[in-house]
């Protein structure tokens, strides 16, 4: 009963998420909206030295651990408890973020990243909506917009490229967990899209 949302920059997933909390309540299940890097108020503050480490450089494996870190708490103070009690969580992004990112965007190894997931996270989605979009395309949606300007906002391409291709492998790899979604759709039809994908998953 754990629902993530993953995909690039400027591919929809705020306005998916709107969505899928209003098909889930129409059902009758509790809804907890959460998302990562945050979700708890120590997590916000992981997120907070994420989005602006300030003149400092943030080194990769600062990135990973902080990611993990905020995770953990995130993962023991809100994604458990509410699963426990029956409700669904539904995530804007999750630990194949991390994957997608910190392995094949910045190069870390998979390895330590398999080996934090399984002893700080514990659990996986049962589904992952990937919100698929061309680099470009998703650029041209986020000019403007506040993405992390001390870091993200100057990588090159060549970074999200690694990152989308990430995504789209991990898809590949689980196909019975994950859900891609052309994410150059209108947002109306991405939203289209990501309800009928949830409603068979929750009816198959
Ligand atoms: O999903 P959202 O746009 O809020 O993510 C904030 C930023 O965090 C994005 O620019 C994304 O590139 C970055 N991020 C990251 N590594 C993660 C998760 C998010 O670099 N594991
Ligand atoms: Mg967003």
């Amino acid at each position: 009963r754990l629902v993530t949302l993953e995909g690039g920059e400027g591919a929809g997933k705020t306005s998916a998420i709107t969505a899928i909390r209003e098909q889930l309540q129409a059902r009758g299940h509790e809804v907890v909206l959460t998302r990562e890097p945050g979700g708890t108020p120590l997590a916000e503050r992981i997120r907070e030295l994420l989005l602006h480490p300030q003149e400092e450089t943030l080194q990769p494996e600062t990135e990973l651990l902080l990611m993990f870190a905020a995770r953990a708490q995130h993962v023991q103070q809100v994604v458990r408890p509410a699963l426990q009690r029956g409700a669904f969580v539904v995530s804007d992004r999750f630990t194949d973020s991390s994957y997608a990112y910190q392995g094949n965007g910045r190069g870390l190894d998979v390895d330590w990243i398999q080996d934090l997931e399984r002893r700080a996270v514990g659990l996986r989605p049962g589904l992952t909506l990937l919100l698929d979009l061309d680099v470009r395309a998703g650029r041209a949606r986020t000019v403007g917009r506040d993405l992390w300007p001390d870091r993200i906002e100057r990588e090159q391409d060549d970074f999200f490229e690694r990152v989308r291709e990430g995504f789209r492998q991990r898809a590949a790899a689980e196909p019975q967990r994950f859900r891609l979604i052309d994410a150059a759709q209108t947002p109306t039809e991405v939203a289209a899209s990501v309800t009928r994908a949830l409603g068979d998953w929750l009816d198959g």
